[in-house]
């Protein structure tokens, strides 16, 4: 990789925080811009120069094969399966399977850092990136912190700190930003451990959220949409509550997703080197891509530590999808008893497995084209990459 002389980036200056950003509303706050890295956002940011083909090859040896009904939805792939810890991290988001990754990698000396989020010491959701350089401070990050996160805000501590081998963890609109400007951090080395992201809020959006949805708001520890078609929330005392997806107050939570979640076609985190999610697994289990060697690198470190089994589809979402259309974009929002007996049968005769994960891309997809296509018509051509195009292209829009 290329080596930068620190003082050549010193010169561009960070924007001052709550300064408006150059990607205007459209900005996912990844953090780049809180860096001198900033003189590189009209290139490097995924709301201003959508560039999927370019930064896959550059990652991964190759763009993703549209022709390959896998690739076309998931991205470049060498392996997928199901997994989680044989012993889970307790208060990880699912099993820990990523912090146990991160602390391997910091163990084993393939890292000397490791970029990700814990949270302030006042607010459990309020994220705050660093550099983690111990086990404890990656485990100290571990769960999500279900807002939008500058991740990137800590790039300069790695001139700083002489850094030469570091793993960024991070979701896809920071990734983005992170491959368009890799060659310019000086490495020798980069790993990138990505997540799924999707509908991701500010911190006041995650309020309302919380607020509209949850009998217990302020004691919400974690939460998540699972495959059951519900929300989980658990809570400080370790109850858990569910409420069906189809009973989500559509009208009051439209508004609640950042913009640049709704305009974002990189649900999969393409550009990552390993992912780690879960909406391509059984119910409990984790999902795992692994893109190109350095995935397997770091998978491999975390073999003796986890279960696996083969991934699999069941169901047809189509039909499901058109219909969730039109009712999204109304703001239906069912009765909540309508609302847990359409969950219940959409569980047991619904996607699973990969066909999930289908469904839960193909309702996203759709959902964000048509936001682009109203509130940023002159974008669309040049912001939607192919793969979403062709996604889209199976169903009917409103106009
Ligand atoms: C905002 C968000 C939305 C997600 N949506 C989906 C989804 O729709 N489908 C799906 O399959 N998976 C999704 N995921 C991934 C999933 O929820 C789990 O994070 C993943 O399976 C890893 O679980 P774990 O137990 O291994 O992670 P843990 O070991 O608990 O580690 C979690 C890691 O996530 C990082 N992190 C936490 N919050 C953020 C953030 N806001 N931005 C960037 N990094 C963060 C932390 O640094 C930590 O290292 C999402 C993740 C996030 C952060």
């Amino acid at each position: 990789m290329a080596s930068v002389s620190f003082s050549k980036h010193k010169k561009a200056k960070a924007l001052k925080p709550g300064s408006r950003r150059p990607a205007k509303e459209l900005c996912s706050e990844c953090g780049l811009c809180d860096t001198y890295y900033i003189q590189y956002v009209r290139e490097a940011c995924a709301f201003i120069n959508q560039k999927f083909e370019q930064l896959e090859t550059q990652s991964h040896g190759r763009d993703r094969n549209l022709d390959n009904p896998d690739e076309l939805y998931f991205g470049v792939y060498q392996n997928m399966m199901a997994a989680r810890k044989i012993e889970p991290i307790p208060g990880a988001q699912w099993t820990g399977i990523i912090s146990t990754i991160a602390i391997n990698m910091l163990n084993h000396g393939l890292v000397e850092g490791v970029i990700c989020v814990q949270n302030t010491k006042e607010d459990r959701f309020q994220p705050m990136p660093i550099i983690a350089r111990t086990p404890e401070e990656i485990l100290a990050a571990r769960v999500n912190k279900p807002t939008l996160s500058p991740n990137l805000s800590v790039l300069e501590e790695i001139d700083r700190l002489g850094l030469k081998r570091v793993l960024v963890i991070g979701v896809g609109c920071q990734i983005q930003a992170l491959r368009a400007i890799e060659k310019k951090l000086g490495l020798e080395k980069l790993y990138v451990l990505g997540t799924p992201c999707v509908d991701n809020v500010t911190r006041a959006g995650l309020q309302k959220f919380l607020d509209t949805t949850n009998t217990s708001p302020e004691t919400v520890v974690h939460y998540e949409f699972m495959q059951d078609f519900r929300v989980h929330f658990k809570h400080e005392d370790g109850s858990t509550e569910t409420v069906p997806f189809f009973g989500l107050k559509t009208n009051q939570l439209k508004d609640v997703f950042a913009p640049s979640c709704m305009s974002c076609f990189d649900y999969v985190n393409s550009l990552a080197d390993l992912v780690v999610g879960y909406m391509g697994a059984p119910y409990g289990w984790q999902w795992i891509v692994v893109r190109n060697d350095i995935g397997k690198e770091m998978l491999e470190l975390a073999k003796d530590q986890i279960q696996t089994q083969p991934v699999f589809s069941k169901g047809d979402r189509k039909q499901a999808v058109q219909q969730s259309i039109p009712a999204y974009d109304q703001g239906i929002t069912l009765p909540m008893w309508a609302a847990k007996l359409m969950g219940v049968v959409i569980d047991k005769i619904g996607p699973k497995g990969l066909e999930y994960a289908r469904f839960s891309i193909d309702s996203h997809f759709t959902r964000n084209y048509l936001y682009v296509r109203r509130n940023y018509i002159k974008k669309l051509k040049a912001h939607v990459p192919e793969f979403a195009k062709r996604i889209v292209a199976q169903y009917k829009l409103p106009d």
